[in-house]
């Protein structure tokens, strides 16, 4: 253990510094909103019960049993009851939830002359443009400044091209 008393190996793994070697292309675990990425790698007791409190069903067991956001299960509604069922002091509501933003990928359907608008449809903050690009492609964009990252677009994408990730130069489980 280290002086503040978390365990070195725990911080990387819960960074998702475990999964490098053997998927190297799997992004870090979301961890639930308004979590400090340092109280959670010392605190969280991987009881589930932030699981078993989110009406969504969107914090599932991960690696290790540690609870990590699944957007393809639906969306964070930003309701607090993860935070309300936790025993430890990991969740600070006094903040933004998280710095995430949706970004589209290159399987957007916009790319290959399909229209689409699955994922604007989705969005509550209306955050997500699509416009006509040269070739009759479509541009399809999200507004960061709007995103507030709940993931209501990412299991809508009929290709799954919509990642939501941290802004950048944010760790996972950030907050603004
Ligand atoms: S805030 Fe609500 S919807 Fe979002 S992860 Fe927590 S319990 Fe689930
Ligand atoms: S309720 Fe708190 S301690 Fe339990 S798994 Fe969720 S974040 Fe970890
Ligand atoms: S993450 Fe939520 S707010 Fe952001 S673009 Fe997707 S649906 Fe809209």
């Amino acid at each position: 253990m280290t002086g503040d008393g978390i365990d070195l190996a725990r911080r990387r793994f819960l960074r998702g510094g475990a999964r490098r070697g053997r998927e190297a292309r799997d992004p870090a675990p979301i961890r639930p909103p308004w979590s400090s990425p340092e109280r959670f790698a010392a605190l969280c007791t991987r009881c589930g019960a932030c699981g078993g409190a989110c009406p969504e069903g969107i914090l599932q067991p991960g690696d290790g049993g540690f609870p990590e956001i699944r957007f393809g299960h639906g969306e964070c509604s930003f309701c607090g009851a993860c935070a309300d069922a936790c025993p430890a002091p990991l969740f600070d509501r006094t903040g933004h939830p998280w710095t995430l933003t949706a970004t589209i990928g290159a399987d957007c359907l916009g790319n290959r002359r399909i229209v689409c608008r699955s994922c604007r449809d989705a969005c509550p903050e209306s955050a997500i443009r699509i416009a006509p690009a040269p070739g009759g492609l479509a541009d399809t964009a999200v507004d960061a400044a709007l995103c507030t990252g709940c993931g209501a677009c990412v299991a809508p994408c009929p290709t799954g091209a919509v990642a939501v990730r941290p802004a950048a130069g944010a760790m996972t489980g950030d907050r603004a």
